[in-house]
């Protein structure tokens, strides 16, 4: 479905950008993977991936906390057809203790960067009339919690930049959306299960459905694969008309 097509995924060597990457692939796509570090095992999750799905995949680290990266990011990996931000890290503190550096450090993974990769990648897309942009925000793009400023203004802010991207490119054959994820068991998250079974001294399963899914009426975690069929989705035809949008995949929270 996507053969012919290039997806560079930025933050891909775990978790919910890994996943997006198999299922793009698993679609055809070529896929650049993306993370800040340069090591052996991030060139063989890419070998790994090329192996498995018999499509091209290269890995090329930059630092999506830094504008000229991001841009390098684009340009060397010779412009994509499909871009999905998703680098993304969080730090949790009342707003009077939040250190600056931390809020400045993910105002730029979690929203700038998608202003700088979107900007590298779009004259492309317009020359080849073709381009999809999803952008990995959260349920915490569309409600707040609190400790969480930084990563919650970063996330409304990529919602904006992704309706701000469609009206751009409205009718170029290039559409922009926002996939809105609820709790979704990646490494970042499955490594905050024992903190929380020793603080609230509850057993993994009632941590996870009474602490963490706690504001997820399903009770159930949405899977890397869920969050890499809806991007799959946008990519493909059916989703031609739809831009500017945000899809939750968070088992009711935001219908809360
Ligand atoms: P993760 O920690 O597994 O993945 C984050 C990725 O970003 C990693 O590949 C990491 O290497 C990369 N990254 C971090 N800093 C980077 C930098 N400076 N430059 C380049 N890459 C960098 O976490 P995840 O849960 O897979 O999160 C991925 C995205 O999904 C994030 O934007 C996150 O906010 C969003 N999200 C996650 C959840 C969840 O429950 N896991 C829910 C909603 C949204």
């Amino acid at each position: 479905m996507l053969n012919g097509k290039r997806a560079i995924i930025t933050g891909s060597n775990s978790g919910i950008g890994l996943g997006v990457a198999e299922e793009l692939a698993r679609a055809g796509a070529e896929i650049i993977l993306n993370s800040f570090t340069d090591r052996a095992e991030d060139h063989a999750l890419a070998a790994d991936l090329a192996l498995r799905h018999g499509v091209k995949v290269t890995y090329i680290a930059a630092d999506m906390s830094k504008g000229a990266d991001c841009r390098a990011l684009i340009e060397k990996a010779g412009g994509c057809d499909i871009l999905v931000n998703n680098a993304g890290i969080q730090f949790v503190a009342p707003i009077d203790e939040f250190p600056t550096e931390k809020w400045d450090q993910i105002i730029a993974i979690n929203l700038t960067s998608a202003f700088h990769t979107t900007a590298a990648a779009l004259p492309g897309m317009r020359t080849r009339g073709w381009g999809r942009i999803v952008n990995i925000a959260s349920a915490h793009g569309l409600t707040a919690s609190p400790f969480k400023s930084a990563y919650i203004a970063a996330k409304h802010g990529v919602v904006g930049l992704s309706k701000t991207v469609a009206l751009e490119t409205a009718g170029q054959g290039i559409t922009c959306n926002a996939i809105c994820p609820g709790y979704v068991l990646t490494p970042l998250v499955e490594a905050q299960i024992p903190g929380q079974m020793k603080v609230n001294n509850m057993d993994r399963d009632t941590v996870i459905r009474e602490v963490m899914l706690l504001r997820q009426p399903s009770r159930q975690f949405a899977t890397v694969e869920q969050i890499g069929g809806t991007t799959v989705y946008l990519c493909s035809s059916f989703a031609d008309q739809v831009t500017g949008t945000t899809i939750s995949v968070d088992g009711g929270w935001t219908a809360l």
